[in-house]
């Protein structure tokens, strides 16, 4: 198959290029490089498109027949998104309309998006199946279920097929440290208790310790990157079968336990040997106090398996890549 990889030089992205590479795929990767790296596209090849340049976007859909896209290109901050809403609908937004509409021009009728389960907001179970309540609680949810149900409108319109995958909290790297987590500036945990570890200049800030959790602090669900790429291939798989057209499936991927901003940084200690320096913060705007996926349907209907279920290998890996880069 050959797949367009919108937002291929960035983190998941780049797992994903390198998961569909090694299994004979030929991939594009569209990226602005406003936040992923030409260095991170170590597979396939790298065609610098914004996807807010229709004009450009045009011109690569019209050179390069694609099987499937995966649409990973998003900023994707919480507190960001609450600071910078526009900044947000404007990129994700229109960034995904733009795609689409060039998909639809060009005949190009499968798509795996990436959302997220800030959808969710405020949660009335745990875990979260895909059919709980949607309402996001800050701009950057709101943003990724609008570009969905965009795609689910596009997908009954003009007989498209898509796949939205709801990640939880993406983490770890490649074993293989040929790729891994760098944003710039860092907003995610474990790569900030890591480097906190590594530059005692550095402390994390614990966001919020009066959330209604057992020890305060906010409970994610934290899902090895390479496993979230995993999900991706099955999915593409998924839609070349025949039969889908005008629907668009959903699944959550996370591993369906949940673990305190405390509890990551006593693993990260655990796994590093190292406690890092801690700070009370306030509550961050737009945290839910908990997100747990139950990833049941994905199981039940693509067959996925997490490889790296376990929060300290996930850690592991996360800290064998943080080594690979410089002390900041
Ligand atoms: N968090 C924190 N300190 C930090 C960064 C994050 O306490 O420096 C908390 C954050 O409030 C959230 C959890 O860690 O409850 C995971 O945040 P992250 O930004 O990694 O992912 P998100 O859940 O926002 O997608």
């Amino acid at each position: 198959m050959k797949i367009l990889l919108t937002g291929g030089a960035g983190y998941i992205g780049s797992h994903a290029n390198k998961l569909l590479s090694s299994r004979g795929h030929e991939t594009v990767v569209a990226d602005n490089l406003g936040r992923g790296h030409r260095e991170a596209v170590r597979w396939g090849r790298l065609a610098q498109v914004d996807l807010l340049d229709e004009a450009t976007l045009d011109k690569l859909f019209e050179a390069e027949k694609f099987d499937a896209v995966m649409h990973f290109a998003a900023l994707i901050f919480v507190g960001e998104s609450v600071k910078h809403p526009g900044r947000y609908y404007r990129n994700n937004v229109q960034g995904s309309l733009n795609l689409l509409r060039a998909m639809r021009k060009y005949g190009v009728g499968r798509i795996i998006f990436s959302s997220t389960a800030a959808v969710y907001g405020t949660p009335e179970t745990s875990p979260l199946p895909e059919d709980h309540t949607l309402g996001p609680i800050n701009p950057y949810g709101w943003s990724k279920l609008m570009i969905e149900q965009t795609i689910r409108d596009f997908c009954s319109a003009y007989g498209m097929k898509a796949v939205i995958f709801r990640y939880f909290n993406a983490a770890g790297a490649d074993p293989e440290r040929e790729t891994g987590e760098k944003h710039d500036p860092e907003n995610h945990l474990i790569p900030l208790v890591l480097k906190a570890v590594r530059n005692p200049a550095r402390s994390l800030k614990i966001f919020g310790s009066d959330y209604d959790t057992p020890d305060g602090t906010c409970v994610r669900d934290y899902i090895h990157v390479c496993d979230l790429a995993a999900s991706h291939l099955l999915g593409v798989e998924s839609l070349m079968e025949p039969g889908g057209e005008g629907t668009a499936r959903v699944y959550n991927v996370g591993n369906g336990e949940g673990f305190s901003v405390r509890e990551v940084i006593e693993a990260t200690a655990k796994v590093t040997g190292k406690k890092p320096r801690v700070e009370q913060a306030p509550r961050r705007s737009g945290d839910a106090a908990r997100l747990v996926a139950s990833s049941e349907k994905l199981k039940r209907e693509l067959g996925w398996r997490p490889e790296y279920p376990e929060l300290v290998k996930i850690i592991e890996h996360a800290w064998a890549w943080e080594q690979t880069l410089p002390v900041d």
